[in-house]
């Protein structure tokens, strides 16, 4: 295990986090898709969590934001246990843990500032919700995010016509205006090429050290989490393996962190390959093999 950081400043503690999924496989067993996990997050870092698909990348991140409900463990935000909030209750918890998601989740017939202005709907009442009601001071933010994140020129596009780096930076922007504490990004990069997935990285790690904001990252490609992580938390078969700063994260470590596909043992197919990735011969999916 390389560095742990301390429960000291931390934004966020998960301790013994477990999910079952309400599945039986054909053993009848009920396998554990996390089991244990301990992470601890700090306002400005940025988090890459790594491992085999089906380590438990996603539900860790689904577990955070309570969008799946964790089978044991507590999850505390902001020094508050959000494990069993009611649902009524979680609405201010999901204004400050904004989502990115793999498959961006934009409404592609709305243009990208609209997308945007989306992220602010946490803020509304049911009424202006859903009437799109928007203040001229959420509308200039929407525009400024755009900008910031290079798509001032696109903000009037609409979002089915925007390249995959760009729905994702749409995304970015979404996320933003929800003035969140932590973002978490499931698999963020993996439909993007090699140059878009940098630029999305390069975005990320902005929001983290510009703004303050803790970032935790789903990712496949390994490079990518060494070269832009603060902190790399490795998953294998639901279980955490490592935790610390990437220069501890050796070729050793990855090789543990991915071991073989039938060690991952909740009988899951390897993903497809992203692009830039390559599928090495025990199965992990890293990108640019060299770094092995
Ligand atoms: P990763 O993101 O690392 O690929 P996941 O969190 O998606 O892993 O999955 C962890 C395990 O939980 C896998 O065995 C997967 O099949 C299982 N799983 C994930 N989602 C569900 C679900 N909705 N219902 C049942 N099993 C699930």
């Amino acid at each position: 295990m390389g560095e742990t950081m301390t429960a000291e400043g931390s934004l966020l503690e998960v301790s013994g986090l477990g999910k079952h999924y309400d599945v039986r496989r054909g053993d009848g067993q009920q396998p554990a898709a996390l089991h244990g996990v301990d992470l601890s997050a700090a306002p400005g870092e940025l988090i890459s969590v790594i491992g085999p698909s089906g380590a438990g990348k996603s539900t860790l991140l689904r577990c955070i934001n309570r969008l799946i409900e964790p089978s044991a463990g507590t999850v505390r935000f902001d020094g508050e246990d959000i494990t069993h909030l009611r649902r009524g209750k979680l609405r201010p918890v999901h204004r400050q843990i904004a989502m990115i998601f793999q498959n961006y989740n934009l409404v592609y017939r709305m243009t990208a500032i609209q997308n945007v202005l989306h992220g602010r709907l946490g803020y509304k009442g049911a009424v202006s919700g859903s009437l799109g009601l928007y203040s001229e001071d959420e509308k200039v933010r929407a525009f400024e995010l755009l900008d910031e994140v290079g798509l001032g020129a696109l903000a009037y596009r609409r979002a089915d016509q925007l390249s995959g780096g760009q729905k994702q930076r749409v995304g970015i922007a979404r996320a933003l205006i929800q003035e969140p504490k932590i973002v978490l990004a499931d698999e963020p990069i993996a439909s993007l090429d090699p140059k878009s997935s940098r630029m999305v990285m390069e975005h990320l790690r902005r929001v983290s050290r510009q703004r303050g904001i803790c970032c935790i990252v789903n990712l496949h490609q390994v490079d990518f989490a060494l070269e832009f992580s603060d902190r790399i938390v490795g998953l294998h078969a639901g279980e955490k393996v490592f935790d610390g700063v990437p220069g501890s994260c050796t070729t050793e470590v990855i090789r543990d962190i991915y071991g073989n596909d039938e060690e991952v043992g909740l009988g899951l197919a390897p993903d497809a390959a992203a692009p830039g990735c390559v599928a090495l011969a025990s199965g992990p999916l890293i990108a640019h093999a060299e770094v092995l």
